[in-house]
């Protein structure tokens, strides 16, 4: 490709003011003067103003090529509300590479006021909107810098099944029907902890990952239906005191690279127990920003002791059958505080777990613990939970996994779309999220849940009791 075949992005334009250049891109909107028709043109880094005369018609949000020639702007026509204010395109030539028709929602405005289905129907118009696009690029960044930071410090990525049996973290399992073994089923998981524990068994002594956890839960605003990622955190030989400091120091070196307009308010982070925080918040998740207003201002906090236990209800999904009545705070994997190991036997409800839930500005964007590392302690927990036999039997190769050498070991796993919602001041998780769910739980533009074909369910050996109604 010769030279002046390179295409220029619009940002670099400010750099070649009398040079010749091709942009790419979309029109963002067309003012038509008459014999003059001004032209905004978006790319990836940013949007320039084009001038032409006679140019041909051309419909907004068009993907076009235009040759052109850069030129100053004269001081009083300088445009300080964007990047390439100082410049101008003298179009010599526009060629429209394909058309746009109108667009189904608008996309110049924030989109808040836009019905939720309208915006996940066309979710590929909406993330257009400036305000979109820039949630998607910061969530990148903020993935990498924790990718590196861990990368760094000797942690290793790895990926665990997604098909997999239930690993329970107090939501309703989503279930996928086996074609091999007609009437058995994957449970899709709640989360890796299971995996996780196991790789410290192997010996990977820091792992983590940005992992997809299913679970099938009424969506809230901070908490959308289906799916979610967190980073998932596991490292052996550690206290409690280092995966606090671990994740203290990472989250305040990520504030300071990627979000150095935000102020954390106070350092080291205030900790608190889970008793305090009710006694004097009536919350787990207390938000403790000194003004609520301000927009830049970062409340961490850790919350500590919980109770290893709650009472069990009918709504747990994974209660035991069992005549015991005590369903895990966190989960079944927590360990519980050394000075009550005894209270076990006499009065579980006053155990306390070594849980620690991070905290910020009012949202619980992270949980973790450490873990029963002996067997005989995660078997009394399973009795308390009241599992009978066969719901041990499920959970057998942690049971057998830690009588081969298990290293001491504990973890956390922050929320990366919480955190991302919580420090952009975005009101739903779904708003850092590019393809999720609609609160009724339908998928963006692809529209699932659908209906299975009858060769797929008799393959499945599965009848649906809906169609027989
Ligand atoms: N698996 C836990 C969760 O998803 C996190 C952890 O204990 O590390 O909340």
């Amino acid at each position: 490709m010769g030279k002046t075949d390179t295409r220029t992005l619009v940002a670099e334009t400010v750099e070649k003011v009398d040079e010749n250049v091709i942009l790419k891109g979309w029109i963002d909107s067309i003012r038509d003067h008459g014999k003059i028709t001004f032209i905004d043109l978006r790319d990836r880094s940013g949007i320039v103003q084009c001038v032409g005369q006679d140019l041909p018609s051309v419909t907004s949000e068009s993907v076009v090529e235009i040759q052109g020639k850069v030129s100053k702007r004269p001081e009083g026509l300088i445009n300080k509300n964007i990047k390439t204010g100082t410049v101008e395109i003298q179009v010599g030539k526009l060629e429209v590479i394909t058309k746009a028709q109108e667009l189904p929602l608008p996309i110049s405005s924030d989109g808040y006021s836009i019905d939720e289905n309208i915006r996940n129907k066309w979710r590929y118009l909406d993330l257009r909107r400036t305000r979109m696009n820039t949630n998607m690029k910061v969530r990148s960044k903020v993935a990498n810098f924790m990718r590196n930071w861990l990368n760094d410090r000797d942690f290793v990525e790895i990926e665990t099944p997604i098909l997999t049996k239930t690993t329970p973290e107090g939501a309703r399992d989503f279930l996928v029907p086996s074609r091999l073994q007609p009437g058995n089923f994957y449970a899709l998981p709640q989360s890796p902890q299971q995996y996780k524990q196991l790789l410290m068994v192997a010996g990977i002594e820091r792992y983590y990952q940005f992992a997809r956890c299913f679970r099938d839960e009424d969506p809230r605003a901070d908490r959308a239906y289906g799916e979610f990622t967190q980073l998932d955190i596991e490292m052996s030989f550690v206290t409690q005191e280092d995966i606090l400091q671990m994740a203290e120091i990472l989250f305040t070196e990520l504030v300071k690279k990627i979000f150095p307009e935000k102020k954390i308010s106070k350092s080291p982070w205030p900790r608190l127990s889970h008793r305090e925080a009710m006694e004097k918040y009536r919350s787990d998740k207390p938000d403790l920003r000194k003004n609520k207003n301000d927009k830049d201002e970062l409340a961490f906090a850790w919350v500590l002791d919980f109770p290893l236990f709650t009472e069990q209800s009918e709504e747990d999904y994974f209660h035991g059958s069992g005549v015991a009545k005590f369903a895990p705070s966190h989960h079944m994997f927590t360990a519980p505080h050394p000075d009550d190991i005894e209270l076990l036997e006499k009065d579980p409800m006053k155990v306390r777990g070594l849980q620690h839930d991070l905290v910020l500005n009012g949202y619980e964007v992270g949980g973790g613990s450490i873990r029963i590392h002996q067997p005989e302690v995660q078997s009394k927990v399973f009795d308390l939970i009241g599992f009978t036999k066969d719901q041990k039997k499920q959970f057998s190769h942690m049971l057998n996994a830690f009588t081969y050498g298990v290293p001491p070991h504990g973890g956390i796993a922050p929320g990366l779309d919480r955190f991302l919602m919580a420090i952009l001041g975005e009101p739903s998780v779904r708003e850092v999220m590019a393809f999720p769910t609609s609160a009724s739980g339908q998928t963006a533009v692809l529209d699932a849940p659908s209906k299975a074909t009858e060769s797929q369910l008799k393959e499945l050996a599965i009848k649906v009791a809906a169609d027989e109604e």
